[in-house]
């Protein structure tokens, strides 16, 4: 059992720390090993990694637990390997992928914010909180960025409006997605992304779930919507095809496990009377 309790400062070191290492957009795993997991202080100390930064993320079973970003890619323990991380995402244990997605967004925010935007001085971490700011400007505080985006199944009785992408493999479909843009709604944002993919109107938009997508700072927001009018038309840019598939013959969808977009979609066929 894991329990994480995040925190932006550390009070009081325990006696165990654990270390996620990343470099650029991997993270240090073990090929012999299901699981990915953090390190123990031993082993970074033996891994002949320099570490190029360290930010605490929080309590793991009581422990500290730290990101770390390092400059080689490739350590000297046994087994190790850097590994990218949407590649490993079935060997992320449910219960670590909060923490894993906290390591890698603190980490891109804190390589990506050096300088500030606002008059190019080096910005310091701010001591109260977690945030980057600029003491020759005083500009606004930069806090680790977060992009919200509707994420929607669509359904029409016992068939569910699933789109093809022109990135995805052949024969695999998903939910539609998009970024909520400033100002909108999430609701809005939803009515917008739909029409613009698939040309369709829906309707009872209902929230599901949401989940933390660190590639590289999305919050997913989980929704249902009922259809309520349009031919579908797929955009061409986007989604080169979409369809309605009927729950019971689906095409290869999104494992329930690791992405909202399978877990929209198994819960709606559970629940379909
Ligand atoms: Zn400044």
């Amino acid at each position: 059992m894991i329990n994480f309790k995040p925190a932006n400062f550390i009070e009081k070191e325990p006696e165990e720390s654990k270390f996620f290492v990343i470099n650029n957009d991997s993270l240090l795993s073990f090929s012999n090993e299901q699981f990915l997991r953090p390190l123990s202080a031993e082993e970074l100390k033996w891994s002949g990694l320099d570490v190029n930064e360290k930010h605490f993320l929080g309590y793991l079973n009581d422990e500290a637990c730290y990101v770390v970003s390092v400059e080689q890619s490739e350590s000297i323990l046994e087994n190790s390997e850097f590994l990218n991380l949407r590649s490993v995402l079935g060997r992320i244990p449910d219960n670590l992928f909060e923490v894993i997605s906290r390591s890698i967004q603190i980490i891109n925010w804190s390589i990506s914010h050096k300088y500030c935007g606002s008059c190019g001085a080096e910005m310091q971490q701010d001591k109260l909180e977690r945030s980057m700011i600029c003491k020759q400007c005083n500009a606004h505080p930069v806090y680790p960025r977060i992009s919200p985006c509707v994420i929607t199944l669509i359904y029409r009785k016992d068939q569910i409006l699933l789109a093809h992408n022109v990135n995805f493999p052949e024969n695999f479909y998903s939910t539609l997605a998009g970024f909520i843009e400033p100002g909108e709604s999430v609701e809005a944002a939803l009515e917008r992304e739909v029409y613009e993919e698939v040309g369709v109107n829906v309707k009872n938009i209902e929230y599901f779930a949401s989940q933390a997508w660190p590639f590289p700072s999305q919050l997913m927001l989980g929704y249902y919507a009922e259809y309520d009018s349009g031919e579908i038309t797929p955009d061409k840019e986007e989604i080169d095809t979409a369809d309605w598939f009927k729950i019971d013959n689906l095409p290869n969808v999104p494992p329930y496990n690791i992405s909202i977009s399978g877990m929209l979609i198994e819960n709606y066929i559970k629940n379909f009377k």
